[in-house]
């Protein structure tokens, strides 16, 4: 597990790995509610600080036919409105793309849980940078997920990501 935590003058305590990983067992299990449906399988969810749920989702871009809804829009949409969002933390199987980055730096979310960067180095370290708190858990899972993905469904991996 690699982790970061930046910068180390925030006033937060640092998020907790355990309770992470079970945050993101959640997120992973969006992604494949996402996957049997015949989407590409990126999920994500937005718990507050504590580990409560306050909403879940998927990416929905072949479902909807609607590029704008990635995995941390449509959890962010479910969540429906708060006041605040500095006690949330949005949890994604994958590193958030610039849309998904400028989402939670726009609404000051103030924690990122990320299952992998190894398909898709998103802005991670420009929201750290930011003082928002990323941990990176590196897990086999959404890695694997994620590759197979990729493997199979080479162009619409291509389309989503706007590479
Ligand atoms: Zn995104």
């Amino acid at each position: 597990m690699l982790e970061h935590t930046f910068p180390m003058s925030t006033p937060r305590s640092p998020l907790v790995p355990t309770l992470a990983r079970s945050m993101l067992r959640r997120a992973y299990d969006e992604a494949q509610a996402g996957l049997a449906e015949g989407g590409i399988p990126i999920g994500a969810a937005l718990f507050s600080r504590d580990g409560a749920l306050l909403g879940a989702g998927h990416n929905r871009r072949v479902q909807d036919d609607d590029a704008s809804v990635h995995a941390e829009t449509d959890a962010f949409r479910r969540a429906g409105r708060r006041r605040d969002y500095a006690d949330t933390v949005m949890v994604s199987t994958l590193s958030p793309c610039w849309y998904c980055s400028g989402l939670i730096r726009q609404f000051n979310i103030g924690a990122v849980v990320i299952g992998e960067t190894a398909n898709f180095y998103g802005g991670h370290d420009w929201l750290a940078e930011l003082g928002v708190q990323v941990l990176v858990l590196d897990d086999p899972a959404c890695t694997a997920m994620l590759a197979d993905f990729i493997s199979s469904h080479h162009d619409l991996w291509f389309e989503d990501i706007g590479l």
